[in-house]
């Protein structure tokens, strides 16, 4: 029997409806929410990624506003833009756009963005604050693999998930969000011995390795949840996950698509807490005026 295909698209556009209104309301209120994007480098995927967040804002009624250096700006200029984009009030979420030119210190340039605008949820406050159960921002791709589970009532506690990989942006906030809904997590990486041994045994596995294919349908077992992360370009420009789907879709009960799937959703989450933040920001405002006039 065929999997279930979660549809990234189906359920992004469905929260883009809700979040529009959210735009709407603050708009009305108070502010147009802001998002501040910076590009450093030429680096053409990157470019993509961020013509369409700078879109998908447009879309929603998000004012957004692109940054864009070249490949040999120094650190100290790009520190600059983040101090100024943390002190400016239009602007509510500031991103940096990932890879970085490698003369830049990607920790350095994460920390300085304001906790609050961190839209992405890689400061390392925001880590620690997921970590410790009290996520201000949650990165935005395991998020949004988050509520594609939720949305398809796929049950976590006590289930056996497996994430592959350990990034800082995808697999280990993946297997903390997880761990928190009460599921049994495995985080398995290129130095583990058998992948198969533990994608077998999984309730639930998360594939965000970059490596076209890796996960093949002897390697699951009938039944499972199987998530794609991965984003690859074959040698004849098709776009592909990590997941072999022709093969796998065949076992698992529920299976998500590459293009259609997490990419969607990870731009959708993106705008939720940019919206989320200048709802955090309206409420501060309001705070303060009301102090200010009982002074
Ligand atoms: P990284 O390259 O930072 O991390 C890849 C991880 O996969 C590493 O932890 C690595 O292990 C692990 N890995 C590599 N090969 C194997 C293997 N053979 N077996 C087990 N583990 C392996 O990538 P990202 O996390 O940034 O991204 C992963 C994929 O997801 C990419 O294809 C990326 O394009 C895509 N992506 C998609 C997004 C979306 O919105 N759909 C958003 C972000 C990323 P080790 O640490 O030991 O090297």
């Amino acid at each position: 029997m065929s999997a279930t295909i979660i549809s990234g698209n189906f359920i992004a556009s469905k929260l883009r409806e809700e979040l529009k209104q959210r735009v709407r309301i603050l708009s009305e209120t108070w502010m147009q929410p802001g998002l501040a994007v910076i590009l450093a480098g030429d680096n053409p995927a990157s470019s993509v990624y961020v013509r369409n967040k700078a879109r998908t804002c447009g879309e929603l009624g998000i004012h957004s506003k692109v940054f864009n250096f070249s490949a040999d700006t120094p650190q100290k200029i790009i520190l600059r833009q983040i101090q100024d984009l943390n002190a400016n009030p239009e602007i509510h979420g500031i991103l940096v756009q990932l890879p970085l030119p490698s003369h830049i210190q990607m920790n350095e340039v994460i920390a300085a963005i304001a906790i609050e605008k961190d839209v992405d949820g890689f400061h390392p406050c925001n880590v620690g604050a997921l970590a410790t159960g009290h996520a201000l921002f949650r990165p935005c791709t395991p998020f949004g693999v988050m509520k594609m589970l939720a949305e398809y009532g796929i049950p976590l506690q006590g289930q056996h998930a497996v994430v592959v990989g350990r990034s800082n942006i995808v697999g280990k906030p993946m297997a903390l969000m997880l761990l928190e809904q009460g599921a049994t997590v495995t985080i398995c990486t290129s130095q583990t011995r058998e992948l198969a041994s533990h994608t077998r045994s999984a309730d639930i596995i998360v594939m965000a390795t970059g490596k076209a294919n890796l996960l093949t349908s002897d390697m699951i077992r009938t039944g499972a949840t199987v998530i794609d992360v991965g984003i690859n370009r074959l040698a004849d420009g098709q776009l592909c996950g990590d997941v072999e789907f022709s093969g796998v879709k065949e076992k698992a009960g529920y299976i998500t698509p590459v293009p259609g799937g997490v990419g969607p959703m990870t731009i959708t989450m993106l705008m939720n807490n940019t919206i989320e933040a200048a709802e955090h920001a309206k409420a501060k405002a309001q705070i303060e005026a009301r102090c200010g006039s009982m002074q």
